[in-house]
């Protein structure tokens, strides 16, 4: 395929053990870079039959940039070992939803298939959920969003509450 020529019309559907089993990676990758000292938050870039081709976390507190949130940091690091723009042929996992940067980003790199944990933080700056910026991409974009909601959003707010007591 001709780079720029996105194909936006796969739609991977996973059993529900296969989203928890990938959400509860993610969750692991979570805890490990809280425990250096970032936000809890990890993705993985999954393909069509569930394997996992890339995982990344949020570096914000221990690198210098304020966009290296878990999907960004992926991004790179998808460019740099993948080689490749179009990522229509993965998925996107995360132990929670996007923040507005990181969907378009991952829309723009032709991501269609996402799969969450928690939802969006009510405190997220700019206050835009990831089910908002979906409704302005004028393709479709499947999202499977609560997986394991409660889960997720009880370790995110037990590890951002330690990483504010240090
Ligand atoms: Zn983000």
């Amino acid at each position: 395929m001709e780079p720029g020529n996105i194909c936006y019309d796969t739609h991977m559907d996973f059993s529900k053990e296969k989203q928890e089993e990938l959400v509860r990676r993610a969750m692991e990758l979570a805890a490990q870079t809280a425990a250096a000292g970032n936000r809890p938050f990890a993705a993985l870039l999954v393909d069509a039959d569930g394997a996992v081709i890339l995982e990344d976390v949020n570096t914000v507190t221990t690198g210098t940039n304020v966009a290296a949130h878990a999907e960004i940091n992926l991004l790179f690091q998808a460019a740099q070992k993948l080689h490749i723009r179009d990522l229509s042929s993965y998925a996107l996992v995360s132990n929670a939803a996007s923040c507005p940067m990181c969907a378009t980003a991952l829309i723009k790199a032709g991501v269609t298939n996402f799969y969450y944990g928690a939802p969006n933080e009510a405190t997220m700056v700019p206050s835009i959920t990831m089910e908002e910026v979906i409704a302005k991409t004028p393709h479709p974009v499947n999202v499977h969003g609560n997986v394991l909601a409660n889960e997720c959003s009880g370790q995110i707010k037990q590890l951002s509450g330690l990483r504010q007591a240090l």
